[in-house]
């Protein structure tokens, strides 16, 4: 039998996920900022695809610092994510409902980085890996900053303005003031 693996070979087994997970990124940004609406967001997303190449980049210098060869291992979890955000890229939203919705899809995204490079970080610092504990918290700090300025984008606007198209439509129908009441309009903005 096989000696079995250590944490050192998770770390690496870990790194090559997280590795291949920002490649993917890479071809994903860009087609979030195309079907923004927002221009702000349109930027987040375009300055976000910036940071990400140079994510790609940190995450070779890992390797080396390591001693290992640059090698990425499928990450089916970024994947799904991407996927689930090509979908909604479908669906037939008005524009700023679908503003709100890429700004949840990369916020998946965001979220699965976090957690992806909060274990690297407590893996490396672990086991004294000053050099590549020091790249990937860097990586982790403008993932954190990313999913900050998203949230801001949607609480700072987004969120509202679709929640206002959201119900515009019945305000704008006589009857529904006169004898439609709430439960009217209830049952209006429950209609897919
Ligand atoms: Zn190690
Ligand atoms: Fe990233
Ligand atoms: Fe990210």
């Amino acid at each position: 039998m096989a000696e079995a693996g250590t944490l050192h070979d998770a770390f690496i087994d870990e790194l090559r996920d997280t590795y291949d997970a920002e490649k993917q990124l890479t071809k994903a940004l860009p087609k979030l900022a195309k079907a923004s609406s927002n221009s702000k967001l349109r930027q987040a997303f375009e300055s976000h695809l910036e940071e990400t190449q140079g994510q790609v980049e940190r995450l070779e210098q890992v390797f080396e610092s390591l001693g290992e060869k640059v090698r990425g291992k499928h990450c089916d979890g970024i994947a799904g994510i991407i996927e689930e955000g090509k979908s909604i890229m479908e669906e037939d939203f008005d524009d700023t409902t679908m503003d709100a919705c890429l700004i949840a899809a990369g916020q998946r995204a965001e979220h699965y980085e976090m957690a992806a490079y909060g274990t690297l970080v407590a893996w490396a610092q672990a086991m004294g890996h000053a050099e590549a504990a020091k790249l990937l918290q860097q990586t982790l700090d403008e993932e954190k900053a990313a999913d900050k300025k998203l949230s801001g984008l949607a609480e700072g606007g987004i969120n509202q303005s679709a929640a206002d198209a959201a119900h515009s439509e019945e305000d704008e129908e006589p009857e529904a003031a006169v004898a439609g009441g709430p439960r009217k309009s209830a049952a209006k903005s429950g209609r897919r």
